[in-house]
């Protein structure tokens, strides 16, 4: 596994990383052991104005963040800093709820007096992928860092430069030595990190591949394990839409980040009356792409995050011509030695198509015609992903009420997706399983002890 950040811009390498060695890593493990012994006889508080001082610190130094995640893997620098400003806030949230979110919880029962009790479990071992470099490893280590889990990382290989700097903002924040460790390690060495009786819990964010294989690992060794993986999300367009306010909403719910969001919109289904209509107001939107230097704050499309994102995109955009899809806008090389793709629209995707049920991690939407409110239920459930989902009607109680039978992790109303500190993340089906973030994130690797006395 080589580390190294090859800046997609301009196809150049600007950083390598050694491998750590075996002494690293078992080093790495006795010190978050360690500490996570030592935190299960202290209070919140120090640990609490550690999280603060991150928040602070991201907050002084945002553009030099946002910087190193632009040339790591790619995305917009304007990007990059609402990126670090809601890790600020992920920080901010976590060290301000801890306290009531640690209370023990009393329980009813007529047998006598029953609470229970959120303890730590022990050193969770996390794999983050490259789309959001700051945000994947906040969403997991802020809220462990309050419940007294100490947190391993191993970042995508292609975003060093991120899993380094996030190691040594929280060192500068004052964490405690192994509070949260970056390793550059091998598949291999996860899956060791796994079966160490120190580890009590891993979590992947990633493609089906890597979960599968990190859960196998955690099942084998009985540990807990959170997945959120990839997601085909649907956007569905009901005959009462708001026009006006879907023509704000398209650019950012598909090519967001370049549209490798696992929550993009990225199957649209809309009436068949309206059809024509909504594929020209997704041609005017994708129209208004204009890509170039990520650091520009004039570029709104950013280059995919590598040589081999872009190749996989555009083979999948072959994939579905090849087997009857229609291209209606894009697909056109952009020639620059960075790893551009233009916004595509693919339509007349059928249901023999390999593509239908394969998450496109790039600029491209497709366009669904269903003739019912129902057809579009049905289409969006057809799907091996479950994660979120969109749905757009002026009348929001009809909106709730479809979103209510779509089965996913997530639903957004007249919105593209959200994050939020305080909403929890997630999904269903092979999108995985588990939340992060909110109270449910908070308790993903919580002991619930119970305490009874009858
Ligand atoms: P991967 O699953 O390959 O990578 C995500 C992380 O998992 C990386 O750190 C990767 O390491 C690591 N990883 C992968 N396999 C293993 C394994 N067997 N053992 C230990 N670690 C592993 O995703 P990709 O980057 O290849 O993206 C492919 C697809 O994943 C996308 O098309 C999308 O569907 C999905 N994805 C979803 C994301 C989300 O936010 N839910 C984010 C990114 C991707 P390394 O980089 O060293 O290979």
């Amino acid at each position: 596994m080589a580390y190294k950040t090859t800046y997609p811009y301009t196809d150049e390498v600007l950083h390598e990383f050694p491998n750590a060695t075996d002494a690293q890593v078992e080093a790495t493990l006795a010190k978050a052991h360690a500490l996570y012994k030592k935190w299960r006889k202290e209070g919140l508080a120090k640990r609490q104005a550690t999280l603060h001082k991150v928040a602070d610190l991201l907050r002084a130094d945002k553009d030099k963040y946002a910087e190193i995640m632009t040339k790591d893997m790619g995305k917009l620098f304007t990007e990059a800093q609402g990126e670090v400003e809601l890790c600020a806030d992920i920080a901010d949230y976590y060290a301000d709820k801890a306290e009531e979110f640690m209370k023990p919880t009393p329980l009813e029962t007529q047998a006598g007096t029953a609470y229970y009790l959120k303890q730590a479990t022990g050193v969770i071992m996390a794999v983050e992928p490259w789309n959001f470099p700051f945000y994947q490893i906040m969403r997991v280590f802020a809220p462990n860092f309050m419940v007294g889990n100490p947190m391993i990382l191993k970042h995508a290989s292609i975003c060093p430069a991120s899993a380094q700097a996030f190691d040594e903002l929280v060192k500068e924040a004052g964490g405690e030595e192994g509070a949260f460790t970056n390793l550059f390690i091998s598949y291999d060495k996860v899956s060791k990190i796994i079966a160490d009786k120190r580890v009590s819990g891993v979590c992947l964010t990633g493609s089906e591949r890597g979960g599968a294989s990190v859960a196998e690992e955690a099942g084998k060794n009985l540990k807990k394990s959170s997945l959120e993986l990839g997601g085909n999300d649907a956007f569905i367009i009901l005959d009462d839409a708001n026009w006006d306010q879907l023509a704000k909403t398209i650019f950012f719910a598909r090519l967001y980040n370049t549209g490798q969001v696992c929550t993009s919109s990225k199957r649209f289904i809309v009436m068949a009356d309206k059809y024509d209509e909504f594929v020209a107001l997704v041609k005017d939107a994708f129209a208004k792409a204009k890509w170039g230097d990520p650091m520009d704050p004039a570029t709104t499309l950013a280059p995919l995050s590598s040589k081999r994102a872009k190749k996989d995109v555009l083979a999948q955009i072959d994939l579905a011509v090849k087997n009857g899809a229609k291209v209606v806008y894009g697909n056109e090389l952009i020639d620059h030695p960075g790893y551009f793709v233009m916004p595509t629209i693919l339509t007349n995707i059928t249901k023999d198509n390999p593509i239908y049920n394969q998450e496109i991690f790039g600029p491209v939407a497709s366009i669904y015609k269903v003739d019912s409110e129902e057809e579009a239920i049905e289409l969006a459930n057809d799907s091996s992903y479950g994660l979120g989902g969109t749905v757009f009607s002026s009348d929001p109680e009809h909106a709730a009420r479809v979103a209510a039978q779509i089965e996913t992790g997530m639903s957004f109303i007249n919105s593209g997706w959200t994050s939020l500190p305080e909403l929890p993340f997630g999904g269903i089906k092979n999108s995985g399983y588990g939340r992060e973030l909110s109270p449910l994130g908070f308790n993903a690797f919580v002991n619930e002890h119970l305490v009874f006395t009858p």
